[in-house]
């Protein structure tokens, strides 16, 4: 046997391109890029993989069923539906040729990122400036958040129970927002002693919003005064009204190519949607595949998927009992053995070598920029503390697949053993029974205002994700 047999080398994406692969490189992150503008938040994201599938003739689950109900002997099999989930949370899946109880293929990817979200009673008058009070969202260093322009996404419930949708700073002509650091000039003091999480404190993450008071009114907070009056001239909204609101804070401004030679994209958000994004591509290029593919994007993983739109939820399940119904299987039986014999890719990113700073990578085991898709057999952190960690025999089938559809990937870990860590959606779905492993393109700045992709990787996680959701078992 020859050595290069022998040993395993990784390459990266861009050496094996041809100028076909190379334009479609080209043609998948501009639509990548695009989902990323229009997709600051989970609702975003979601309404926008929800008018995508209708686009490619998804219906509601909803709609088969009554289908179904009206003619049992309609035919299942290719069937292309989706579930929302109050709006934060879809399901996609295409119905494949063999039933359910044998088992499916799932991509699970999160569509929730790092962010500042407005407090409950978010509107304040301080020093005769109007600020919104905010409780940040997620792990990341708050310092990020500052002195960068901002954008407001989310709803407005009124007490009449009218939803207000709002997205304020992303258009040319929009006005921004800021959370203002303290200048160097006076820092001594109030800041520099500060160990690096606390430089600034979740206290101070507050949101310059106006400046001009009422100048008709004799009241104290007039600045505030003049700020709802201008909320209700443009939303018809009182201070009331934004108690029952999900605003957020994320950064404004679109997507764009990295580097002299265009070869990265810098964004916010790309943790987890680049996931997303990829996952939803592939299963809309299927046709009828064998096992049924599930498209899941979760809210809340950067929270530990709790609440009734994260991974945790019975949500899942649900939407799984409810398509067996769909094929006449209705016992507890038949959802146990369904996820069984299912598995499962947790979509998620992974973090490249920084060059900046390699030490807390241990480099055999490290992700590399544009090198493909990531494996992580198992997270956690120091003794594979609440690692999900993906069976050998599963791997063993991830990687021949990969292999045989020509999918460059690699495989290691987060960081250096004892360095840190983190987690996924990929324990929740191996509660199940689901054979699940981690698996996504690695970023530079993770959690950061600005994340970096390869567009390589980009385009190759979305073939992976296919070649997955294809394969018959
Ligand atoms: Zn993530």
């Amino acid at each position: 046997m020859q050595s290069h047999q022998l040993t395993r080398e990784r390459s990266t994406v861009w050496s094996a391109l041809t100028e076909r692969e190379l334009q479609d490189v080209e043609d998948v992150t501009a639509a990548y890029k695009y989902y990323l503008d229009h997709a600051k938040t989970e609702r975003e994201a979601v309404a926008l993989a929800e008018a995508m599938a209708k686009g490619r003739g998804f219906v509601p689950l909803e709609d088969i069923e009554a289908a179904k109900a009206a003619d049992p002997s309609l035919p299942l099999e290719g069937t292309k539906l989706y579930v929302k989930n109050k709006d934060k949370n879809i399901l996609l899946a295409v119905i494949g040729s063999t039933p359910l109880t044998k088992g499916c293929s799932i991509l699970a990817a999160h569509v929730d990122s790092p962010r500042l979200d407005l407090k409950p009673n978010p509107l304040i008058e301080k020093e005769q400036l109007a600020l919104l009070k905010t409780h940040y969202y997620g792990g990341f260093k708050k310092y990020h958040f500052a002195n960068v322009p901002l954008a407001l996404h989310g709803v407005i419930m009124t007490k009449e129970g009218e939803k207000i949708t709002i997205a304020l700073g992303e258009d040319e002509d929009d006005p921004v927002f800021t959370v203002t650091d303290i200048l160097i000039h006076l820092a001594k003091k109030v800041q520099y002693e500060r160990k690096t999480p606390d430089v600034l404190k979740g206290e101070e993450m507050n949101i310059l919003f106006s400046s001009i008071p009422d100048l008709a009114s004799s009241e104290k907070e007039r600045v505030k005064l003049f700020a709802l009056k201008l909320l209700h001239e443009k939303y018809g909204i009182t201070e009331e009204d934004l108690i029952s609101a999900e605003i957020e804070a994320v950064p404004a401004g679109k997507a764009r190519d990295v580097g002299f030679d265009r070869s990265m994209i810098g964004a916010y958000g790309q943790d987890d949607r680049v996931c997303a994004f990829a996952s939803f591509s592939a299963l809309f290029e299927l046709g009828t595949p064998e096992r049924t593919s599930i498209v899941f994007l979760a809210d809340k993983e950067e929270v530990d998927s709790e609440g009734n739109t994260g991974m945790r939820s019975d949500f899942f399940s649900w939407i799984l009992a409810r398509l067996l119904a769909l094929q006449g299987e209705t016992t507890p039986l038949a959802l146990m053995s369904t996820c069984m014999h299912s598995w499962a890719l947790s979509a998620d990113v992974g973090a490249a070598v920084n060059p900046t700073f390699p030490d807390v990578h241990e480099h055999n085991n490290a992700a590399r920029l544009g090198y493909g898709i990531f494996l992580t057999k198992y997270t956690g952190k120091n003794g594979k503390y609440n690692a999900s960690d993906a069976n050998a025999e599963f791997l063993s089938s991830v990687r021949t697949i990969f292999n045989n559809a020509n999918v460059k990937w690699q495989i290691g870990e987060m960081g250096k053993v004892d360095e840190g860590g983190g987690g996924t959606v990929a324990k929740f779905l191996a509660k199940l029974g689901i054979d699940t492993v981690d698996c996504g393109p690695a970023l530079l700045a993770m959690h950061s205002t600005f994340e970096v992709s390869s567009k390589a990787d980009v385009w190759t996680t979305k073939r992976a994700y296919r070649a997955f959701l294809e394969h018959s078992r």
